[in-house]
């Protein structure tokens, strides 16, 4: 049976034309893709067939916020049994953000969500729009994997552990602690041994708060200040500490650990993650990392920061209460993270 996919359509460079202040969304973009996957299939089979549709606003994508990932959750949920799989088409700059959130939001699936974009328009005559949306299309149409994904340049990685390394490169996204899904070159060399398995969802629709998880970066001197600031207000439920190496904060700042003990016995979950991309949080290998067990702070293990960050949001607007956010974010809910 020929297959059908959904293509929904959000904004980001692989729609944009340029303007006077550089590439912005355009609303042409339907007519340009038709043709041009009109082009590409030649009256053939190859390609499956799909709808295309769009959000209210398209954007550049460092615009988005958690109402822009549940706008896409909705979409694709109404539309869920219509399509055999669906590819969103995103800007590259927080796409590994909105990955990382619809996984959570939709929780477990039955279906391939690929999210994909480009870093060269398609309106461009030398560009990367068409073969990441190409192979976006037959990897959803085609594949086994019930799971959300982001594809780029060849590789197929895990929605929520992918994250933007490059800016100005093709092959702008990497898996920094999971292996990639599937390598596409003249084979697809797909790893079905690490996909999810098949679940009927049961979806739900959720209410985010763009206030409720800060992030604070430590640095050398570091004033408590900065972490005072970012809990200036009643509506943050959870704050991301982003720490040295292996989750090792700077413990002999009195005031800075005070104020952090003070955050966790008000109810906020404070998170420890790594600066260092590769490798994750082991809290306790160092007496400075130690110093955040004594106060109740949790390690967010090798969680990306948009996985962790967008974690939080989803178990926060799901309802759990601080001490089950605290179990739940060093687990694994949709492959995430390492088991410790
Ligand atoms: N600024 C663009 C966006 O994220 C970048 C891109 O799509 O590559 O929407």
């Amino acid at each position: 049976m020929t297959k059908r996919i959904l293509i929904l359509h959000t904004g980001g460079t692989i729609s944009m034309v340029e303007s006077k202040s550089g590439y912005v969304p355009s609303h042409n973009f339907p007519a340009r893709l038709h043709e041009q996957l009109e082009n590409q299939n030649l009256g053939g089979t190859e390609l499956p067939l799909y709808n295309l549709l769009e959000t209210e606003h398209l954007i550049d994508s460092s615009n988005s916020t958690p109402k822009d990932w549940v706008a896409i959750a909705d979409l694709l949920q109404e539309h869920w049994h219509k399509f055999d799989g669906f590819v969103v088409l995103h800007g590259t700059d927080t796409m590994a953000y909105t990955a990382s959130a619809l996984s959570f939001i939709l929780g477990p699936i039955d279906k391939p969500v690929i999210l994909t974009g480009s870093q060269i328009p398609l309106a461009k005559v030398r560009n990367d729009a068409l073969s990441n949306l190409v192979i976006s299309m037959m990897l959803a149409a085609n594949y086994a994997v019930p799971e959300v994904c982001l594809y780029f340049n060849g590789k197929l990685l895990r929605g929520n552990r992918s994250t933007k390394l490059k800016s100005m490169q093709l092959d702008a996204f990497h898996s920094p602690n999971f292996p990639d899904i599937a390598k596409v070159g003249i084979d697809v060399d797909m790893r079905q041994d690490l996909v999810l398995k098949p679940t009927k969802p049961n979806f739900a629709h959720y209410t985010f708060d763009g206030n409720a998880v800060m992030i604070a970066p430590m640095y050398p001197g570091v004033p408590s200040r900065v972490v005072d600031a970012l809990l200036d207000s009643n509506k943050v439920q959870a704050l991301i500490l982003q720490t040295y190496g292996v989750g090792n904060p700077p413990d002999a700042n009195k005031a800075l650990m005070d104020r952090l003990a003070k955050a966790n016995q008000d109810g906020i979950v404070v998170v420890n993650l790594s600066q260092c991309l590769i490798g994750g949080v082991f809290q306790g290998s160092y007496a400075t990392g130690d110093s955040l067990n004594q106060i109740g702070i949790v390690s967010g293990v090798d969680l990306t920061l948009e996985a962790a960050f967008t974690k939080l949001h989803y178990l926060l607007a799901a309802g759990y209460s601080s001490a089950d956010i605290k179990q739940l974010m060093p687990t694994a809910l949709r492959g995430e993270c390492r088991h410790d």
